[in-house]
């Protein structure tokens, strides 16, 4: 089995309760949505095609125990949960960041995912697979990133809707650099007691926004 993979590199965890965290990524190519805001559109270009113990060793060159399989969009490979599984197997504890719109049924129990939903300002907010929400694990993380009082509005529907039963330290609302100031988040996340967590994008803030690898 192979997978097209963008890069495989060390550094922090930046975006989830795990933030703060030495972490290896593996960064998967191609995606299926086209955010406005998209942060990592090389993943779209750069491709190297690697088997999964290709990619098993690169990762054990590392001396660290959790990876994330992030993207582009991991899901759209059909081998990203046999990979999963193979590191799992070797008791690595493994992330999987997701964009929301395919469905995680199939991901290994054992692995934490993090479903982003997709807001307005991101034009791809149609996209929200709701059947995601059946296989949420009690470890499992959302994520909304949000680029203006709008997507706010948006999150907050959906929370107080349908993820009132999920812990509020596992709903994070993430600011999009530049578009809107987190002080502003903050502000709104405290005057309406919001059952979720703010959460800045950690790498951003320690290395320049634009900086890859970080
Ligand atoms: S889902 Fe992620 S990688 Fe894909 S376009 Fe949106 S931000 Fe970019």
């Amino acid at each position: 089995m192979r997978l097209n993979v963008c890069e495989i590199f060390y550094s922090l965890q930046g975006e989830s309760t795990f933030s703060g965290l030495p972490c290896i990524f593996v960064r998967l190519s191609g995606c299926n949505l086209n955010c406005s805001w998209c942060d990592t559109r090389y993943a779209e270009e750069e491709c190297h095609s690697m088997t999964l113990e290709q990619i098993q060793d690169k990762v054990g060159a590392y001396n660290c125990n959790l990876v994330e399989i992030t993207g582009g969009e991991p899901l759209l490979q059909e081998a990203t949960p046999a990979l999963i599984a193979l590191l799992l197997e070797k008791h690595y504890q493994v992330l999987l960041e997701t964009n929301g719109s395919l469905s995680i049924q199939h991901v290994p129990e054992a692995c934490i995912k993090i479903v982003d939903v997709k807001c307005p300002s991101s034009k791809e907010s149609h996209t929200f697979l709701p059947e995601n929400l059946n296989y949420l694990g009690k470890e499992d993380e959302i994520k909304f990133v949000i680029g203006s009082v709008e997507d706010y509005e948006f999150a907050k529907a959906m929370i107080e809707q349908k993820l009132s039963g999920m812990p509020q330290k596992k709903i994070h609302l993430s600011p999009v650099l530049g578009l809107i100031a987190p002080e502003a988040l903050a502000r709104r996340i405290i005057e309406d007691n919001l059952h979720a967590r703010l959460s800045l994008q950690q790498h951003k803030i320690i290395w320049t926004p634009d900086q890859r690898g970080v």
